[in-house]
């Protein structure tokens, strides 16, 4: 729709000015630092930050239900910057102007309920979120969005003439980082041996580079995963539960942060359950809170065991002071518990990936993890059946796909401790009836005869394994 088709009083919200005012907050000394510097850790303390907007109260002016039509009538316009996590740009990146907005595609992914089987399966009515089907095929994509798009804003301001876009990973933040930084090419110097001695160089100071969810402008980008459950479900999100698997903890930080930006302004009026899960091979997280009483936990990192949750296999995630803070405030903001944590085996999490995608889904490894950890919630009371879960497929099933293949052929290291439960092996079966004497190849077909004995004989023997009845 063109602006000027929109009813009047909503057109002057509906393409936003750069506004607000975003500072660095450090969660341990509470001191701000300019945006102006590309910074990743309290320059006082060395603590992680978030990002805040100093003038954040102002959306309260606007209201939840004007927010609502907002984000729900941008959804028809054909401004490409705002088709991605700015939709919601008063909650992500109130600063950023539009025409440096980098935006591939990322967002809006697909919410698909499950069929009848698998929602008995699990015990509960649930959706999954296919965080697999943004453009490098992870959720990853959102705070990378969000991070190269502010570095973007740097350079057109000035503040920086060249940025090495870098990051020490192998996995999907390499992936979105290299998708995004792309999109900077005039301005980025991005040698491959240079990158290398800044993330060694970086590397000694610190375990995490750039790129990484250390860089608050990953949290603030991936934020959009709550705003889009939100939307998604027309802002009612009373008895809803959010599942998400945690490593670095990035992602569990950012979805509390964004749920509780969304109810601070009424956009919701109830915040979600979140249900965050971990493998017991990489279960710190699970472990602090697996102490109940507030005053005795203590934070241990741990050496991690193979996990079939490749992504989240990580034993001191870099964002744990994010979450201890954001849980206690989402809890307070909730009057009552409302974040659940939980643990489930490496067998578990590939027996519900493999179930799941029997029926219909094409989640990773990860959304197996979070589906196994619905069922641990429920088990646990933390869930009850007549709530409604959103589990979070973090990627897409390809890119995992190689611990299927080892399900299926048995050949898990011992490691793992993963063993194929056969009726979730999926085999080729080979159809060969004994008596027949030649089958077409290519290149070489048969002639009629030969031809009609082959599809009489393989239709049969299929018919037969099968058990199919004849029609009459
Ligand atoms: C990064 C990642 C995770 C873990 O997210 P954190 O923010 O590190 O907790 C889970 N699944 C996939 C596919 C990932 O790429
Ligand atoms: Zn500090």
């Amino acid at each position: 729709m063109r602006l000027d088709q929109f009813p009047e009083e909503i057109r002057s919200h509906l393409i936003p000015e750069p506004g607000g005012e975003l500072i660095y907050r450090c969660l341990s000394c509470h001191a701000e630092h300019s945006i102006e510097s590309l910074l990743y850790t309290c320059p006082d303390c060395g603590s992680v930050l978030l990002l805040h907007d100093r003038r954040f109260e102002r959306h309260k002016a606007i209201g939840g239900e004007t927010w609502q039509r907002i984000f729900d009538y941008r959804r028809m316009l054909k401004i490409p910057a705002l088709k991605g996590i700015y939709r919601y740009h008063e909650f992500i990146g109130p600063v950023i102007p539009l025409d440096s907005v980098v935006y591939l595609g990322e967002g809006h992914t697909p919410v698909v309920e499950a069929n009848g089987i698998l929602q008995e399966k699990a015990g509960i009515r649930f959706f999954y979120k296919n965080d697999g089907q943004n453009p490098s095929a992870s959720f990853k994509d959102r705070g990378m969005a969000s991070a190269l798009s502010y570095i973007n804003f740097l350079i057109q301001q000035g503040l920086v003439d060249q940025v090495l876009s870098i990051c020490a990973s192998t996995g999907d933040t390499s992936a979105a980082a290299a998708l995004y930084a792309a999109y900077l090419k005039p301005h980025v110097k991005s040698v491959f041996d240079d990158c290398m001695k800044v993330v060694e160089a970086l590397s000694e100071q610190y375990n995490v580079a750039l790129l990484n969810s250390k860089n608050a402008w990953r949290i603030l980008g991936q934020e959009s995963y709550s705003y889009e459950i939100a939307q998604d479900f027309d802002y009612a999100m009373a008895n809803k539960v959010v599942v998400v698997p945690i490593g670095n903890a990035g992602n569990i930080t950012a979805v509390m942060n964004g749920f509780l930006k969304f109810f601070a302004v009424g956009v919701i009026d109830t915040l979600p359950k979140i249900v965050g899960v971990q493998s017991a091979h990489a279960n710190p997280v699970y472990q602090y809170y697996s102490q109940p009483e507030e005053g005795k936990r203590q934070f241990v990192p741990m050496t991690v065991k193979p996990s079939v949750a490749q992504a989240a296999m990580i034993g001191n995630p870099v964002s744990m002071p994010r979450v201890i803070h954001l849980v206690d405030r989402y809890n307070q903001a909730a009057g009552r518990p409302r974040v659940f944590f939980v643990e489930v085996s490496e067998q578990a999490i590939m027996d519900w990936q493999l179930t799941a995608n029997r029926n219909g889904h094409i989640a990773c490894t990860h959304g197996g993890e979070s589906l196994a950890g619905l069922h641990v919630a429920l088990s646990k009371g933390f869930v009850t059946s007549n709530e409604t879960a959103i589990v979070d497929s973090t990627a897409h099933a390809l890119k995992f796909s190689g611990f299927q293949d080892m399900y299926f052929q048995n050949s898990f290291p011992d490691g793992f401790a993963v063993s194929p439960n056969p009726a979730l092996v999926n085999q080729p079966r080979y159809v060969h009836p004994k008596d027949l004497e030649q089958v077409p190849a290519p290149g070489k077909p048969l002639d009629k005869e030969a031809f009609t004995a082959f599809v009489k004989a393989v239709s049969g023997q299929i018919a037969a394994e099968l058990g199919l009845r004849k029609r009459n």
